[in-house]
């Protein structure tokens, strides 16, 4: 079935958990483990997201979370735009693909949004748009996320400026 802009791709298929994609452009070793149930990440982040969106003011009528096929969780579903808050914009890369592929996956399911990324801390925001060419990179990321899930050894190490906070570093370097 052809199911994108990439020839053979078949998005029913190669759906997958929005935080995989994110740890695709985080570390593809990070990704492995992960997928592998090798579940270190603490939940501080998801406790300081949260304290975050209740510090930080959204016009009541946009402040909604909505969590599509146990796949995508997104923090704010507005009227037309989709929100991801997120503490810092050290891994910008790896939030603004995680970003596109919920519009991706939006776009599959025939809604038709933008997306923002806040970054209240910083009182930053950006703005994430799912042109043609990013609908590839989507793609691209999916076909990427399942060849490194379906090898049977984790990707080789390779230390990255972020090793020391990543919550496999004990994994990785102990
Ligand atoms: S510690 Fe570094 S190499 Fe290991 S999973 Fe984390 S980011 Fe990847």
């Amino acid at each position: 079935m052809h199911d994108g802009l990439t020839e053979g791709f078949d998005f029913q298929t190669l759906k997958t958990n929005g935080i995989k994609v994110n740890y695709l452009y985080v570390c593809e070793r990070k990704l492995w483990l992960f997928d592998r149930g090798i579940q270190m990440e603490s939940s501080s982040d998801k406790v300081l997201i949260g304290k975050l969106l209740g510090e930080f003011s959204y016009p009541r009528e946009v402040a909604k979370e909505m969590l599509i096929d146990n796949l995508i969780n997104i923090d704010i579903v507005g009227s037309d735009e989709i929100r991801e808050v997120k503490h810092s914009n050290r891994l910008a890369h790896a939030d603004r693909i995680q970003l596109l592929y919920y519009l991706y996956y939006l776009k599959q399911l025939g809604i038709e949004k933008r997306g923002v990324i806040n970054y209240p801390k910083m009182r930053k925001r950006q703005e994430v748009i799912l042109t043609s060419d990013a609908e590839k990179e989507v793609e691209f990321a999916l076909v990427r996320v399942q060849e490194i899930l379906s090898t049977d050894k984790p990707p080789q190490l390779q230390r990255k400026p972020y090793c020391a906070k990543c919550a496999y570093y004990e994994f990785c370097f102990g």
